[in-house]
């Protein structure tokens, strides 16, 4: 059996359900040899992430999955091998988390004209130690009944003319990858396959990636089907971007995720139970 390899993934940091520690050990449980912590906007967990890997005898690499505005649209940018110490960065995530529990705020007035009360504390009451997200409102919003999952509750509640959705603007592409060069690392696009902006948008955005000094792109990701992994393969190669790949582990699956071998595609991954696409 390959080695596991998973260079995205989340914790309580931002919106995952594992603690750092834990989703460390978890990983390490299922045979993971190399992890990236990859929490959105947030580098709070890396440390102590670091420190439990070690005992495990297994690599790990500090990361962090960071909110892009890119042409009116939000991208994720992951950060592999960042120094989370690196002023520029932290400054800039900091800043990202301010805009975060702002744009809380908005959301929870939003959903209060819809009847919806209570959503700022209830969110926040979720969000274990870090970050404010989407993530948390959906879990709020799912305690109270709402809908019976966490798909659905993003489908009526929270996307894009939806009742708590509230228009932000994230960091800028070239901001972002700029913090994570500086820093030492390298910066992958995070999923292209669930960006929906069509083939030519997509074409722009990797030509100004790789012009802006991006590395890779996800070919591997929990939401990708194996036909995506084909068709990002062969755009990372017409781009001279390198292919990564990683879980984007949430454990928001009802179903538990877990790291496997894909059979098609021989490579190591992760089954995300949630999205529950065939590999
Ligand atoms: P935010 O960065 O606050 O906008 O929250 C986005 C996060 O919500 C993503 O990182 C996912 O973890 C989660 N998310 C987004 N869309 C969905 C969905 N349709 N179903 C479940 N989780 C989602
Ligand atoms: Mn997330
Ligand atoms: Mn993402
Ligand atoms: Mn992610």
């Amino acid at each position: 059996m390959p080695a596991l390899i998973d260079l995205h993934s989340h914790s309580t940091v931002s919106d995952g359900l594992l603690a750092p520690e834990a989703l460390v050990a978890h990983a390490a449980a299922q045979g993971v040899k190399v992890l990236a912590l990859t929490d959105h906007d947030d580098t709070a967990g890396l440390a102590v992430a670091a420190k439990v890997a070690a005992e495990h005898d297994m690599q790990f690499i500090n990361g962090v999955e960071i909110s892009v505005t890119w042409r009116r649209r939000t991208i994720h940018v992951v950060g592999l091998r960042v120094d989370p110490d690196y002023e520029p960065l932290r400054a800039g995530l900091e800043k990202i988390r301010a805009g975060r529990h702002l744009r809380a705020v908005g959301m929870a007035a939003s959903l209060s004209k819809f009847g919806i009360e209570g959503s700022l504390e209830g969110a926040y009451a979720h969000a274990q130690q870090g970050i404010i997200s989407r993530a948390h409102f959906a879990r709020y919003l799912m305690d109270k009944g709402y809908a019976s999952n966490i798909k659905s509750i993003f489908k009526r509640y929270l996307v894009k003319g939806k009742p708590g959705y509230f228009e932000h603007e994230w960091a800028s592409l070239e901001d972002v990858i700029g913090w994570i060069k500086g820093s030492g690392g390298e910066a992958v696009l995070a999923h292209p396959g669930r960006y929906d902006f069509g083939r030519s948008n997509m074409l722009l955005l990797l030509e100004e990636f790789r012009n802006l000094g991006g590395a890779a792109i996800e070919v591997v990701t929990g939401s990708h089907t194996v036909d995506q992994y084909q068709e990002y393969a062969k755009l990372a190669a017409m781009f001279g971007l390198k292919s990564s790949l990683g879980s984007d582990y949430h454990a928001l699956a009802m179903r538990i995720s877990r790291w496997d071998v894909c059979p098609s595609c021989r490579v190591a991954v992760y089954r995300y139970g949630r999205i529950g696409r065939k590999h």
